[in-house]
């Protein structure tokens, strides 16, 4: 089987098999964002995902975990996901789940009934970017679609039986915005109250400038390192969660943690306190780790 390069997959799909649906993201356009900028969206023919699918039952039969890339993949249509998730089922009998990600867009066409189709024939959890509850960054960043948009979409998911892994990204709000970023994300967080959190924070590279000057505008500044940690620990203060895995190891931040919520809350609370009282702390990652 080959891969139509760049392939993503989130970190913890790393064991999963994965099967190439949709190239590229039926959106492509949130300006942070350069993952498939390179591609042109497409559904890969039937021929190609059915010969892929046979093939790899054959090499790995035993395959219990499977990711469907690439960027959006709900955004095909029903039948035929339902045909593809069909396949898949009867070629490897020992399938514990199918998972892919899912755009906010995506989630607001699909319907309850057509969701629960997904997930009666083994589309367990979807990795959805919220990235800010911020409405007004939404717009800016042509996520397209509002933080209510989000939170029914999210909300329609999990009635449907799926499980939602979520993430928000750190410093997407700059120095002005980073106070509004934190609190509306921790509220359509809690009004999604997903199984999975992340954090990541936002990375540019040589693109910082531009993205500072010519397409966030104004007076975007991005955050600091110390400005992170601070925005990190209001978002988290606010969190109030039934039962969700929370993570921000990813190597874009600075500070890895994971635990539970909410029963893990304070002593993640208390270890970004302490990162935040010194700069050196041997709890953040130095500045060369981040993004490898
Ligand atoms: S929906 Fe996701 S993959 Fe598509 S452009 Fe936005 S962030 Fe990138």
């Amino acid at each position: 089987m080959d891969y139509d390069m760049p392939l993503y997959r989130p970190p913890s799909e790393g064991r999963s098999l994965i099967f190439q649906i949709t190239l590229g993201c039926s959106w492509n356009r949130c300006l942070f964002c350069a993952m498939y900028k390179t591609k042109r969206y497409k559904v890969r023919p039937w021929e190609e995902i059915e010969k892929d699918i046979i093939e790899m039952a054959w090499l790995q039969p035993h395959a219990r975990k499977i990711f469907l890339a690439d960027g959006d993949v709900l955004s095909v249509d029903t039948e035929f996901l339902i045909r593809v998730l069909d396949l898949i089922n009867e070629k490897f009998p020992q399938l514990e789940r199918i998972s892919s990600y899912a755009g906010p867009t995506n989630l607001m066409a699909k319907s309850l009934d057509e969701l629960r189709a997904f997930h009666e024939r083994g589309l367990d959890i979807l990795y959805l970017g919220i990235e800010t509850g911020n409405d007004e960054l939404l717009k800016k960043i042509c996520k397209g679609a509002t933080g209510s948009e989000i939170i029914d979409g999210c909300r329609k998911a999990i009635d449907a039986g799926l499980r939602m892994s979520t993430i928000i990204l750190l410093g997407l709000g700059g120095v002005e915005g980073s106070y509004a970023h934190a609190k509306d994300s921790a509220r359509v967080v809690n009004a999604i109250d997903p199984q999975f959190l992340a954090c990541l924070t936002l990375m540019l590279g040589p693109y910082a400038e531009i993205y500072e000057k010519k397409l966030m505008g104004g007076n975007f500044k991005m955050i600091d390192k110390k400005q992170t940690l601070v925005e990190l620990r209001w978002f988290v203060e606010d969190l109030d969660l039934s039962n969700c895995r929370f993570g921000t190891e990813h190597a874009s931040n600075y500070l890895p943690l994971n635990g539970d919520l909410p029963g893990d809350k304070e002593k993640i609370l208390n270890l970004i306190d302490k990162a935040l009282g010194n700069d050196h702390s041997r709890l953040l990652r130095p500045e060369w780790a981040r993004g490898l």
